[in-house]
């Protein structure tokens, strides 16, 4: 599973020779990502790395739909409740505000790197860099993993 090899790597590049504790990782509501399989993955290639044993924590990132259009993006929040593809098809049933049909699906796709927790007393990274703050990356749009 190409996709988790990929989220260690820039875990172990982000924690710059320190100890991971744990990653945080949001996996799409209509991505195909398995957390169990992720993380029977991510054992295996963490193995004699500095991520071994690093406790993996999974947050689902919504289904967002917007507007080709006219660029609106759809709040799909009052189908709470309704499975990620009901919610699709209502949304492409229900069409644009606009009178367009043109929706594209921009979020909830995938597996994106989070954050992750490092070990601060460990490694000879010297430190102190990154505050106090354990965790990493907040901001990142080009951490995503596709
Ligand atoms: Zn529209």
């Amino acid at each position: 599973m190409v996709i988790t090899k990929a989220m260690l790597d820039l875990a172990l590049d982000q924690a710059e020779g320190r100890r991971v504790t744990g990653i945080t990782l949001q996996v799409g509501e209509i991505s195909s990502v398995v957390p169990g399989s992720v993380e029977i993955f991510f054992k295996h290639f963490s193995k004699d790395t500095l991520a071994e044993g690093a406790k993996l924590h999974f947050e689902v990132l919504p289904l967002e739909m917007a507007c080709r259009d006219c660029g609106e993006v759809f709040d799909l929040s009052p189908l709470k409740g309704v499975g990620p593809h009901a919610k699709m098809e209502r949304a492409f049933v229900q069409g644009c505000r606009c009178g367009g049909n043109n929706l594209d699906v921009v979020g909830g796709i995938g597996l994106e790197l989070k954050s992750i927790d490092v070990d601060e007393d460990s490694g000879q990274a010297g430190g102190g860099e990154i505050g106090s703050g354990q965790t990493l990356g907040d901001q990142p749009d080009d951490l995503e993993i596709r």
